[in-house]
């Protein structure tokens, strides 16, 4: 179809959907009239982005290494200025912030007992793939990996976890100045973590290899064959402890503008004492060949053919790292799309543009579809079809080494952000094959089930239906029971590991992440590149395509709803569903009832969370009451239906005082606002929502002050805990009452005067 033929397509099927026999397609937040010219915006965006379009700015992001800091990676900063400028994008800046670098300046390491084996480090060129030829490749290096030469034995550790560690013990096995040889995944967890775990045991390396049970031969046909890991991949990657604090280790909550106050380096807790390097497994293979002591335990042997021991000692290996230390600028790129009626409200979309390599899926894939996505919209702008709020567009740098430009820009407009951001859409990797996840907080995942219904899968069904098959085939796989529904669709757990941090854990803004994935064994190597994509993520570049108009269509929908589509009712099932999963993973005896049951009385006997297996000999001091907490979610939620039936009775009247939709908007807006605890969770002050965390693994963790405590079994620490979610709870319940009587003109606050 041409663009003549389409117009007059849209514009027909436009007509057809509005005749009164085929109503118009409702959308959360809007009313009726406001749909139906929602999706008349909607056809017209969706149709300008194209899969050439991805595919050549693709290629521009692909076509040099570009980690982050380096003079590539801040040409790509200035080319996407000039790109946004020329498409029409307002108030294009690039800012600077002067981070801690960490960059290698040699890096070697050598067996040199019972043979000599030196490590290649690199990545050898792939037949057919001409950017794996590439001069500028950089050989294995752990970003924030300490500088040192240590001459030590080799010990193979498993996945570096401190059970394994436990399990080496066990056997008579010490780690103390010693190299650790540990391997990537199973389970996964992340390389900072296994850094960190190996410093407290006071060895004096790690090195952490890609087994090919887990990203290679073993999985399916490797590079250029197939899309797993191939002999000589290395997966390069930062180690920092950003699970403490995220951004510049040196500006720990305040932005690294030129010029900022630092604190010493040796207080910068996110700093690693250790050294660490990767290797491909064609480098570790001689090192686990030639290792003594006893055989690895089963669940420990790996995909190589040989026996994996654990190291007597006849293994010993000289490593030397040098890094570059030196302050060194990032770059974030931002421009926007100011709103035709509340500029002050922003939607926030963000993708870093920092790449271990070339990053064809992490993160250029993300990169192309961030391209298209502002193109469209300017587009769409210079026709005169502006958003209603404005569109904040940020290409971050740095992401990598410690989540560092996203961190910087939220920590330095973090004030204006609590004031104006509705939501942050993240894109990090957007694709790596055709199965779709979507992460939300819970009040935005009946937003995002909603809009995956109005687009369209390369396969022919909706993204919706699309998407439900591979959740249910993904959970069918991972053997877990859950039936897939349109409440559990969407995940709400969110961990670490991307750019969405600073904004949903330092300023409380509601955050979404989209990504499409596929087998993927080249993660962080020199061959996810340009070639990978094009024969194994996405040769048609149609989910890149896919991917840009599903961001577009959740932002629009974001910018130009009535009433902001926030669900508090999901919200509150879901803090249930988190107290509910404490428990029982605690093996905490849940006396009393948690159930949604509105026929239990409020005054039912106290609900009580006590630790079975608690130790203490005070029953007062053991386990914590959750009665209060369990109480307040059910009023929270109570609140959330009324505010819920109330939008969806004034939506459906068709007629909206702008003065009080603003009030009720900005009221929407402060909940997330509201689940921050400014001291922030015990021990870790940056982090200071009280739903969502991660743990030192980047897995998602839930109630993170309180669950940390409850697995301690500090109770006294516990109960603080419970009774700050008990007071966040509380606020949110009487601001959503609040809200819902102004909505009904019960109140004297936004809708008194009656001239409006
Ligand atoms: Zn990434």
């Amino acid at each position: 179809m041409n663009h003549t033929n389409r117009a007059l397509f849209v514009f027909l099927t436009t007509l057809l959907c509005a005749s009164p026999t085929t109503p118009a397609q409702s959308i959360l937040g809007f009313t009726p009239a406001s749909a139906q010219h929602e999706n008349q915006i909607e056809t017209k965006f969706k149709a300008i982005p194209s899969p050439d379009e991805e595919r050549r700015q693709h290629r521009i992001f692909t076509s040099e290494p570009h980690v982050a800091g380096s003079p590539r990676n801040n040409e790509l900063a200035r080319y996407i200025a000039d790109e946004w400028r020329h498409e029409g994008l307002e108030d294009v800046i690039i800012r600077r912030y002067d981070v801690y670098g960490s960059n290698p300046k040699h890096t070697s390491l050598e067996m040199v007992a019972p043979v000599h084996y030196r490590a290649l480090l690199r990545e050898l060129p792939i037949p057919g793939d001409p950017d794996s030829k590439n001069k500028s490749i950089s050989p294995a290096w752990s970003g924030m990996s300490a500088s040192g030469d240590v001459t030590a034995p080799v010990i193979y550790a498993h996945s570096g976890n401190p059970e394994d560690y436990d399990l080496l013990r066990k056997q008579g096995i010490d780690v103390k100045g010693k190299i650790v040889l540990v391997r990537y995944s199973n389970p996964y967890s992340y390389r900072g973590f296994k850094a960190l775990t190996a410093q407290r045991e006071g060895a004096a390396a790690i090195l952490i290899y890609s087994d090919p049970a887990e990203d290679g031969y073993k999985k399916g046909p490797v590079v250029p064959k197939g899309p797993w890991g191939p002999e000589y991949h290395i997966q390069r990657g930062a180690i920092t402890y950003d699970f403490m604090v995220p951004g510049d280790p040196q500006t720990p909550g305040w932005a690294s503008v030129p010029g900022a106050k630092r604190i010493p380096i040796e207080e910068a807790v996110s700093v690693p004492k250790i050294m660490a390097l990767p290797l491909s497994w064609h480098d570790a293979k001689p090192f686990l060949a030639h290792m003594d002591g006893p055989l690895a335990p089963a669940d420990w042997q790996g995909g190589l053919p040989i026996k994996y021991h654990v190291g007597g000692g006849r293994v010993r290996a000289h490593l030397k790292i040098e890094m570059d230390n030196s302050i060194q600028p990032y770059y974030v790129v931002e421009g926007r799309i100011r709103g035709a009626e509340l500029p002050d409200e922003w939607i926030v979309l963000g993708n870093h543009r920092d790449a271990w390599v070339f990053g064809a899926v992490d993160p250029s894939s993300g990169t192309a579809s961030m391209m298209e996505l502002t193109r469209a919209l300017g587009a769409l702008a210079k026709q005169g079809t502006r958003p209603r709020r404005t569109l904040v567009f940020c290409s971050w740098d740095g992401e990598e080494v410690g989540l560092t430009g996203s961190t910087e820009w939220g920590e330095q407009f973090a004030d204006e952000l609590r004031k104006k951001a509705v939501a942050y859409i993240n894109v990090d990797s957007s694709t790596s094959g055709p199965n779709f996840h979507g992460q939300a907080v819970a009040s935005l995942a009946p937003m995002l089930v909603e809009t995956s219904r109005s687009l369209r899968d390369p396969s022919g069904k909706t993204l919706y239906e699309a998407w439900r098959e591979s959740a249910s085939r993904e959970r069918r796989e991972a053997g877990q029971s859950v039936e897939v529904t349109d409440a559990n669709l969407a995940d709400t757990r969110i961990g670490s590991g991307s750019d969405h941090t600073v904004f949903l854990n330092f300023v409380g803004m509601p955050v979404l992440g989209l990504q499409f994935d596929g087998p993927y064994g080249v993660y962080h190597s020199a061959y996810d590149d340009f070639f990978w994509m094009n024969h194994f993520g996405d040769p048609g570049y149609r989910y890149h395509t896919l991917m840009t108009q599903l961001w577009g269509v959740l932002a629009l929908r974001l910018a130009n709803s009535d009433l902001l589509p926030f669900d508090f009712a999901a919200y509150a099932d879901n803090i249930r569903q988190f107290v509910t999963e404490l428990a029982n993973k605690n093996e905490l005896v849940l006396r009393g009832s948690v159930a949604r049951s509105q026929s239990e009385p409020a005054t039912q006997p106290r609900d009580l969370v006590r630790a079975a297996a608690a130790t203490a000999t005070s029953e007062d001091n053991a386990g914590i009451d959750l009665s209060a907490v369990l109480t307040a979610i059910n009023n929270f939620e109570s609140a959330g239906k009324q505010l819920n039936a109330s939008v969806t009775a004034k939506l459906a009247t068709g007629s909206l005082d702008p003065k009080l939709a603003d009030a009720i908007n900005h009221g929407m807006m402060q909940v997330e606002r509201n689940w921050l605890n400014p001291d922030g969770i015990p021990g870790r002050p940056w982090f200071k929502h009280i739903l969502y965390g991660a743990r030192f693994t980047y897995a998602h963790l839930e109630l993170p002050g309180l669950t940390e405590a409850v697995e301690k079994q500090d109770w006294a620490t516990a109960k603080q805990q419970a009774e700050i979610l008990e007071h966040a709870l509380e606020t949110n319940t009487q601001l959503l009452i609040q809200l819902n009587s102004d909505l009904n003109g019960e109140s004297t606050n936004a809708s008194s005067d009656p001239e409006k």
